[in-house]
């Protein structure tokens, strides 16, 4: 295709609205243009990448023995009542009503319709398992809608829920669900990392997410350098270590005024932040708990949530701690608390002996206390944050460390969750009705362009894999307008490498030659060819792959080999 024939605005100058490097580069090349918070339209250099995307998760979603379909966007409220997520879902569920006053929503995901779906159609066991899947466009009215194609409102998913008669059956479309995730992320060319994750339910089911690794990922994903585990932070655990033994010292109270922080405290006590335990107040499920962890630890929500059996766990605001423990904040303690309150403690808060923690009175806290001696140990559960360098659960030997992440892709056993509440009943083997198990799966199609982007760039623009560019080899004509020879060589090149199944962008605008390479560089096609009277007279092509920093001069033989090396064509 020649540059004249297809729309490619770049801009010179770095949006100012654009934080991350992804955003700003699919901005200045082009990709993409902003129409308000959170969406976007594909302009026609960006939607080639985006069906480059789509090409290899549809190809690996059917060698996987998937089977495509295509949902509305917009689905009846009924189906959500139903599944009880109409009042969970919240504020992130656009809702809209129609001339008839009946409620509907924009469809985040589509658990609900392909339940409906599923419920209505199939009735057999004999049918199961089966797995769908579509690639549409989703809607979430995000709270922080951002970066571009990373965090939108409206965003293109790939989701696929599968259908089984039992856990056994739901195993083997996980694992192949696994598979074609990391073949399909492989083929993009992306570094990539499955991690474990949590599923929010209780019992033996499972949750990968799969990211890819970027400094400016939003998730902190943990790994052993020894072993192969790997978990997001909402589920990472570690090796408890034993604490070091240390003789008891006498319990005192110890004026504290104007102290609140734990950084605070630790100074003023001359104490390291681990000989501290605090506490930190939730609410879960409209109750408040008293949480202690070390002083230096950092509490785990999701792991809260668990430990509590509690479907919704915050952060109590201060009134609520104040009100609920009698003691003025940033003194509040687990020694002899004022008023009743339920308590539990982080395992690794056991480990510290000696500790100072808040006296349950304005400008007091208290040192050296230890458990049992000086009060009770309360239960016990994994209530923080992993950090770098504890020992890894699995293996002896290793550590972990933590890196970050763009989550593209999640697969996820659902069980029961919704056939119960929707009431997908199959006839079994033996004619009774059963209720059928299921798993979803889920690739965040438009936010693996903008997570490539984050990983492979340099200082003058992209450097696409070449999975993932939206042309293959760019041609740039030097003077074209002027030498009829370059204008003409370009093109006969142009063609010959098309008809061999490249695509191929021919610059033939008539611009400087510095601004030519400048976009070149910018969009950043994996081949750039340069022709020019100069080259000409020589009989060579001047060639530079994206990711070089020299220019080669090679013969039309040397050229094709250099590219099929890359491109190896059936
Ligand atoms: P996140 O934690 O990033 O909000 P999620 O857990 O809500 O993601 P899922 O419901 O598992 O996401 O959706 C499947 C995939 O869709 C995600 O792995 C992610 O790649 C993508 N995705 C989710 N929300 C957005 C969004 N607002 N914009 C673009 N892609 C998104
Ligand atoms: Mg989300």
């Amino acid at each position: 295709m020649r540059a004249s024939q297809i729309f490619i605005p770049t801009l010179k100058e770095t949006p100012a609205e654009a934080e991350l490097i992804s955003h700003q580069l699919l901005l200045r090349g082009g990709f993409i243009r902003r129409l308000a918070s959170g969406l976007y339209t594909w302009m026609p250099l960006g939607l080639r990448v985006l069906r480059k995307v789509e090409r290899v998760v549809r190809e690996e979603m059917d060698r996987s023995g998937a089977q495509e379909l295509l949902m509305p966007l917009v689905q009846p409220a009924e189906l959500w009542q139903e599944s009880g997520r109409w009042e969970q879902y919240g504020p992130e569920l656009l809702r809209l009503r129609d001339r008839h006053n009946r409620d509907f929503c924009m469809g985040p995901t589509h658990e609900e319709v392909i339940s409906d779906l599923v419920r209505r159609e199939i009735h057999s066991y004999r049918q199961l398992p089966v797995n769908f899947y579509q690639i549409q466009t989703k809607f979430r009215d995000e709270i922080r809608p951002r970066f571009g194609l990373m965090r939108g409102r409206e965003f293109i998913m790939k989701d696929a829920y599968s259908f089984h008669m039992d856990h056994a059956s739901l195993e083997i479309t996980y694992q192949t669900m696994y598979e074609a995730y990391q073949r399909t992320f492989t083929r993009l060319g992306l570094n990539f990392r499955a991690v474990e994750a949590d599923n929010g339910a209780i019992g033996g089911k499972r949750s990968h997410e799969f990211h890819v690794l970027a400094d400016s990922g939003e998730d902190a994903i943990v790994s052993c350098h020894h072993c192969d585990y790997a978990a997001n932070m909402e589920k990472a655990q570690s090796r408890p270590e034993t604490a070091e033994a240390e003789m008891p010292l006498a319990a005192a109270q110890v004026q504290t005024p104007g102290i609140r922080s734990v950084a605070e405290q630790a100074e003023h006590l001359g104490i390291s932040t681990a000989k501290i335990v605090k506490t930190v107040l939730v609410v879960a499920d409209g109750k408040i708990i008293m949480l202690l962890l070390r002083g230096d630890d950092e509490l785990n929500l999701v792991k809260a949530g668990h430990a509590l059996n509690a479907q919704d766990v915050h952060l109590a605001s201060s009134a609520e701690a104040v009100s609920a423990t009698g003691a003025p904040l940033g003194f509040i303690g687990p020694k002899d608390p004022l008023l009743p309150i339920s308590i539990m403690a982080d395992h690794r808060a056991f480990g510290v002996a000696n500790f100072s923690t808040g006296a349950n009175a304005a400008d007091l806290h208290w040192i050296n206390l230890n458990w049992d001696r000086d009060l009770p140990r309360p239960a016990a559960a994994d209530l923080r944050n992993v950090r770098a360098g504890d020992a890894c659960p699995h293996c002896q030997e290793g550590r972990l460390s933590i890196r970050r992440g763009i989550e593209v892709g999640h697969v996820f056993q659902l069980g029961e969750r919704y056939s119960k509440s929707m009431g997908i009943t199959v006839l079994d083997e033996t004619g009774r009705d059963a209720t059928v198990t299921m798993g979803c799966y889920g690739i965040g199609v438009s936010r693996v362009v903008a997570a490539a982007v984050e990983q492979h760039f340099d200082d003058r623009g992209i450097t696409w894999p070449v999975a993932l560019a939206p042309f293959e080899v760019g041609i740039v004509a030097i003077n074209a307008r002027k030498s009829p020879e370059v204008a003409a060589a370009a093109q006969a090149l142009h063609d010959r490498l098309e008809a061999q199944g490249y695509s191929v962008l021919l610059d033939d605008r008539d611009e400087r030659p510095g601004v030519q390479f400048a976009t070149m560089d910018l969009i950043g096609l994996p081949h750039r060819i340069v022709v020019s009277d100069k080259v000409l007279a020589q009989g060579v092509w001047e060639y530079r792959a994206r990711r070089a920093t020299e220019n080669v001069l090679l013969d039309e033989t040397q050229l094709m080999d250099t590219l099929r090396k890359e491109h190896p064509r059936g």
